[in-house]
């Protein structure tokens, strides 16, 4: 059986991610990181995700990204700003390469487990415009690593990194997430991390936009704005 690593945050993205390659037939391993991020609330969905999902294996990773933080969701003196749907610049919620340091981790589970493939959740489209959600840095990793693994290099067995929603909306996401039906209600979004979702930073406003959008119901969220 062709095995896949998946990256999985927790999140919708990552969730919607994992149930596309499991229809695609893979033995799913998925993995998890501890980044040092200002809450476990996607951490804990991620668990709870990989429990339905019928993933082989589930890695959690801790790397102490909060030790020289840059980013609002590793570091605690700083604020997760408000979102703005409609912003262009690079909010302070971008985390310095961390798409970087995943995939390489990644890598090297892929490698330990002898995976030809990795997925990762990310889309250049209409996101928070980062830079490392971009198809030019996404080749160039699978270059790198197709470069740096033996497996890949002195084996003939390369790795592919694939990212399905790198050129889709996350409105188009969701209708395909709905009809793998993926458990929305599993999945956390909010960057702050409260005992509900915030319902105004980036994360909450473009989850509630695209949900709208897509005419799907987010099920993870009542219609107060709580999550159930
Ligand atoms: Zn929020």
């Amino acid at each position: 059986m062709k095995r896949a690593v998946i990256l999985l945050s927790g999140g919708l993205d990552s969730a919607v991610t994992l149930w596309l390659a499991k229809s695609e037939g893979y033995e799913l391993f998925t993995l998890s990181f501890d980044y040092g991020q200002r809450h476990k609330k996607e951490l804990e969905a991620a668990a709870e995700i990989t429990k339905v999902a019928g993933v082989k294996e589930h890695r959690l990773v801790t790397i102490n990204m909060d030790q020289w933080g840059g980013s609002s969701l590793t570091d605690k003196n700083m604020e997760v700003e408000d979102g703005d749907v409609n912003r262009t610049d690079i909010p302070v919620t971008y985390v310095p390469a961390r798409n970087m340091v995943f995939l390489s981790i990644a890598a090297s589970y892929a490698e330990a487990i002898d995976a030809q493939n990795i997925f990762i959740g990310v889309s250049q489209v209409d996101y928070s415009g980062y830079v490392d959600c971009r198809e030019s840095f996404i080749k160039a990793m699978e270059n790198a690593i197709n470069q740096g693994t033996v497996m890949a290099a002195e084996k003939n067995r390369p790795i592919t990194i694939h990212a399905p929603f790198i050129y889709k909306t996350k409105t188009e996401e969701i209708k395909t997430g709905a009809k793998l039906g993926v458990p929305f209600g599993l999945t956390w979004s909010c960057y702050r991390g409260g005992e509900k979702p915030c319902g105004t930073c980036d994360s909450c406003l473009l989850r509630a936009k695209a949900f709208q959008e897509a005419g799907v119901v987010d099920e993870g969220i009542t219609e107060t704005g709580e999550r159930k």
